[in-house]
């Protein structure tokens, strides 16, 4: 529809439709733009860029118009006046996660499936979406980039924060194959145990804080010194924060100017088992929820995922954390990931 009719239709809508019509249109829209999902985000995404105005190559204010691309998309250039501005050209995609991205009319469609489960990239191949397991997995990454970065702020209320391990990995790294391997080690062959026993630097901490309105932090660390760190600043103060007791969370909760609870989990021998222990009491505090949460992320990364590159790790949990959003769709991985400049 061309600009004028669009007008005329919008002032008619304004003006003639009852209350009733009003809504019947609203849930027609809607379901028109689902339909078109990806179309939607992006005429979404090039109104932001118009109005706010900004190059994403140098910030700089002043753009202007500069004609379409091949695909029919709004090009923008950055206009040079003396020393500012960089004369470069950009569309509403550049500096998003759907940079120089191919084939948008199937992005909804990956999204859809993304936003349901775990699809292996084998998944996608046979799927018919019409995509290489190689593209299946680019996308992949560049939809979670943003969903790893989303977490809170900081936390607090009740929170309960503990730190879980992952074996490091370097799984599909080159060097495994060209004889120049990126750890001291032979290659584990389908999630082998690590090297040495206990905590080693082969074990890569996940630290997890989560607090009782839902607010959650997850970090995969260098180790376990970068707790502290980690936690600097994003426990609110006046909350009650419950650990293992580890000195790191004892002082991340001092500094916080919060209390400190550490939490005691009884030792079971066979004896105590066979007798059984009194009945919890309800209310009372502990680090179930934190506790239950890794358990998921383990199962996710390391049973369905079959094991990531730890450089990949944060992305798979961000991908977690997402589908057990309750507001995450297909809508919302894609606006995300587009409104996340990188
Ligand atoms: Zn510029």
């Amino acid at each position: 529809m061309d600009a004028v009719r669009f007008e005329r239709l919008k002032a008619r809508v304004a003006r003639e439709l009852t209350p009733e019509q009003c809504v019947e249109l609203g849930e027609v829209v809607q379901a028109a733009a689902a339909s078109r999902l990806a179309d939607v985000a992006l005429a979404r995404r090039s109104a932001a860029v118009s109005s706010r105005r900004g190059c994403p190559h140098c910030g700089h204010d002043d753009i202007v118009k500069h004609g379409r691309d091949r695909g029919g998309r709004q090009r923008f250039r950055c206009r040079r006046s003396g020393s500012s501005g960089c004369g470069q050209t950009f569309n509403a995609l550049t500096g998003t996660a759907f940079t120089r991205m191919r084939k948008p009319e199937k992005w909804a469609a990956y999204a859809r499936m993304m936003a349901t489960g775990f699809k292996s990239v084998d998944d996608v191949k046979t799927s018919g979406l019409g995509i290489s397991r190689l593209t299946a997995w680019r996308w992949r990454h560049r939809l979670l980039r943003a969903q790893a970065l989303r977490q809170a702020e900081r936390v607090g209320g009740v929170i309960e924060a503990d730190e879980t391990y992952f074996l490091s990995s370097y799984k599909g790294h080159r060097g495994w194959q060209n004889g120049n391997p990126p750890e001291n080690r032979p290659p584990r062959y389908r999630g082998g145990p690590a090297i040495n026993r206990g905590l080693s630097s082969e074990q890569i901490p996940v630290l997890t804080a989560l607090d009782n309105a839902g607010g959650i932090i997850e970090e995969v660390l260098p180790n376990r010194a970068a707790i502290a760190p980690a936690l600097q600043g994003r426990i609110a103060p006046g909350s009650v924060l419950c650990s293992d007791g580890h000195k790191a969370y004892v002082s991340a909760a001092v500094k916080a100017g919060s209390e400190h609870r550490r939490i005691m989990t009884p030792k079971k021998t066979q004896a105590t088992k066979a007798v059984g222990g009194k009945p919890r009491r309800p209310g009372r505090l502990g680090l179930g929820h934190v506790n239950a949460h890794h358990e998921r992320t383990k199962t996710f990364v390391n049973r369905q995922v079959r094991g990531v590159s730890t450089r990949h790790l944060p992305f798979y949990l961000g991908w977690l954390r997402a589908l057990r959003r309750p507001d995450f769709s297909p809508e919302a991985l894609i606006d995300e990931a587009l409104s996340t400049l990188k």
